[in-house]
């Protein structure tokens, strides 16, 4: 077990191509890190240098105290899963978990004592005998899992290695590899594009784009204070409603203006945002996530509201997502267009033409509101985001 540091770690591919630019992490003992963000954001070229699969152009990677930019796969004391498992197909899920150790000159009787100890561990142990196409999608993971296990490796290395496996063995799989690692408190680096994957599993998440580092923080705190629009829109789904907002101080109280639409903030933001006094009089992104909106019927006290009209209704069994136009332009920034990708952009870019940026609501399942119909949306002006219209940068301050 070991702690694993980056420093200014940087990938130029021989065609040019900026992978990852100067990544600098501290990753702890026994901690799960995941690293997420969209197709083609570096995650997993940053993950081959850690492993020694891909070479470092500049930076260096440190394993507990030794820098290991020189050392080769086998001697850097790690072991890989990936979404494809790579097991052998003519060996048993025994020999597949043995092999490594066989390389290694493990003795016969510390193979089955480590491979049976491993298989206890994973619920493995009626299929041992298997050859890999036997055995189902769930298990295939498993034994790419106790291959790596049984070395006792400083740190685990995993890309995606739940995407071939149907959504409900997923979220089995999820579980268990939380479980696992925290028994066996190995250091572990998981990629991943799924952002739900991210934060269920993560005790910090490493939020990539372009090769950037976005934000490293806890799971909660991505979602609370995100750093940046990026991370604002990549983190949570449906994904945080961001409008273009005035903010103007009025007897008093701090007011957000947008389209009709009028919020007064509430003395707690400004706990936590000291920053947003000095936005009096300007314009911000202003954010809130769809599950700070209610439908007003199930909130009668609160004070601040939304009034729109229903375009669509989805009902999603636990809840309703109600969609609605607000009337105000939609934001157009690079780091939201990053985040949802241009062909959503594109088609916002469309309907907001016609009629104004569009807000999702997650609300109560009771909720009678249909659509086409009027509808009040209660505010959790406590819950509400606010961004620098010029970076993007969200506004907190200490
Ligand atoms: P995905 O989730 O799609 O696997 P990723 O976040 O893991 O994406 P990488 O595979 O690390 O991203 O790729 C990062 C960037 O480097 C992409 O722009 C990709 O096209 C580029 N890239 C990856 N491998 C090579 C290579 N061998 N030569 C040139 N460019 C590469």
């Amino acid at each position: 077990m070991a702690e694993i540091a980056l420093e200014h770690l940087t990938k130029i591919y021989p065609d040019g191509t900026r992978a990852v630019t100067s990544l600098d992490l501290e990753i702890d003992d026994g901690e799960l890190v995941v690293f997420v963000g969209p197709s083609g954001c570096g995650k997993t070229t940053a993950l081959r240098m850690i492993a020694g699969l891909e070479e470092i152009t500049e930076g260096t990677v440190r394993i507990g105290d030794e820098v290991v930019n020189d050392l080769p796969p086998m001697d850097r004391d790690i072991a890989m899963i990936f979404q494809n498992y790579a097991l052998y197909p003519h060996m048993t899920a025994f020999d597949n978990m043995a092999f490594g150790l066989k390389l290694r000159k493990v003795p016969r009787e510390q193979r089955r004592t480590l491979v049976g100890k491993a298989a206890q561990l994973l619920g493995l142990p009626d299929v041992l005998g298997k050859k890999p196409r036997t055995l189902s999608g769930g298990q295939r993971q498993r034994v790419a899992m106790g291959r790596a296990i049984v070395r006792e490796p400083q740190a685990f290395l995993m890309d995606e290695p739940l995407s071939n496996l149907d959504a409900k063995l997923r979220v089995e799989m999820r579980a268990e590899i939380a479980r696992l690692q925290r028994d066996l408190s190995v250091t572990t680096i998981f990629v991943t594009h799924d952002q739900v994957e991210a934060m269920t599993l993560g005790d910090r998440v490493v939020v990539l784009r372009d090769g950037l580092l976005q934000q490293f923080d806890r799971p909660q705190q991505l979602y609370d204070r995100p750093a940046n629009l990026f991370v604002a829109e990549f983190i949570g789904s449906p994904s945080m409603n961001l409008v273009e907002a005035g903010l103007e101080r009025r007897n008093g109280s701090m007011v957000a203006s947008f389209g009709e639409h009028r919020l007064t903030l509430d003395g707690h933001t400004f706990e936590q945002r000291p920053d947003l006094s000095s936005y009096d009089g300007r314009r911000v992104i202003l954010g809130i996530r769809p599950e700070d909106l209610e439908d007003a019927s199930f909130d009668p006290s609160s004070a601040s509201r939304i009034a729109a009209s229903v375009d669509i209704r989805e009902d999603m069994g636990s809840e309703v997502f109600v969609h609605f136009a607000i009337g105000a332009p939609p934001v157009r920034q690079a780091d939201v267009a990053a985040a949802v990708g241009e062909e959503a952009i594109e088609a916002t870019a469309e309907q907001a033409r016609r009629r104004g940026s569009v807000f999702v609501a997650r609300i109560d399942r009771e909720s009678r509101a249909g659509e086409g119909e009027p509808i009040q949306l209660a505010v959790d002006t406590r819950r509400l985001h606010f961004f620098d219209a010029e970076s993007g940068r969200g506004i907190y301050g200490s």
